[in-house]
């Protein structure tokens, strides 16, 4: 690899597309205790239904299942808030505070665990669990999820709680504004175009703990690339990202830990 050193220095000189942006996914959720949601076997629902995350998580499994999918978001968001962020998520909040400017930080994670250590530029391409929206889009409308208890795996919402859930303009049902996987990226909603362009602009793209298994974080790294900048996967191992560059003369490994790698660029930013 070339050195981080020179690199850094490059990009630090440079007077356009000099951006440093960092790409997480749930890699650097894991040392807070946050399962892997592709890593894992699949997903139980109060202990007796079962599923695979690539049929739970899409908009028709909650079309037939709205009730079940509101019980498992208040659920997840339990473990969520329960974690702490871990030393990586405040490296990069330390980072940004370097160079406030330049730093952006793209997220596949809805954990919230960024904005919690204090990161401010923080772009989240699946969505979050603080938001709903109308199922049926009746308009453009996003909303801040209503404060109920946060539920454990076999608790069922009540059904004033449900009342809450429904869309305050037409009566539906709303939805976690995330993205599932039968859906599309777009802009309103998991800033498509906005992330596409802060690729173009970056000098040096980050991956941290993300495997490239979906199609925006892809279209970063080679939207990166093909405008001159470099990008440097951090991953305990080969993933669908070193497949698809590992050829590109601008695009590097570091197999390692995520906040080995962290404490090491933030010291040669200093430097
Ligand atoms: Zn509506």
């Amino acid at each position: 690899m070339k050195e981080l050193k020179n690199i850094l220095q490059e990009v630090q000189t440079k007077k356009s597309r000099n951006y440093i942006t960092f790409l997480t996914g749930a890699g650097i959720s894991s040392a807070s205790g946050i399962p892997t949601y592709r890593g894992s076997d699949g997903i139980w629902i109060k202990g007796t239904k079962y599923y695979k995350p690539e049929s739970f998580g899409t908009f028709e499994h909650f079309s037939k299942n709205a009730d079940e999918v509101w019980q498992y978001t208040f659920f997840r968001k339990k473990m969520f808030s329960e974690a702490k962020p871990n030393d990586s998520h405040y490296l990069l909040k330390g980072i940004e505070d370097c160079i406030p400017d330049k730093f952006n930080l793209i997220t596949q994670n809805i954990d919230n665990l960024h904005q919690r250590a204090g990161s401010k530029k923080v772009y989240e391409i699946h969505g979050n669990l603080r938001e709903m929206r109308c199922s049926e889009e009746c308009s453009k409308d996003v909303y801040e999820m209503p404060n109920i208890p946060l539920k454990n795996i076999d608790e069922d919402l009540t059904y004033d709680e449900k009342k809450l859930l429904f869309c305050p303009k037409c009566g539906e049902d709303t939805r976690p504004n995330i993205l599932w996987f039968d859906e599309f990226y777009n802009e309103r909603n998991f800033k498509l175009d906005t992330t596409l362009k802060i690729a173009k602009n970056s000098g040096l793209l980050i991956i941290l703990g993300s495997s490239g298994a979906t199609n925006l974080p892809n279209a970063l790294v080679q939207q990166t690339i093909k405008y001159g900048g470099y990008v440097i996967d951090v991953n305990l191992e080969d993933n669908n990202f070193t497949e698809n560059f590992i050829s590109k003369k601008n695009f590097f490994k570091f197999r390692g830990d995520i906040k080995e790698f962290l404490e090491l660029f933030k010291n040669l930013m200093k430097g």
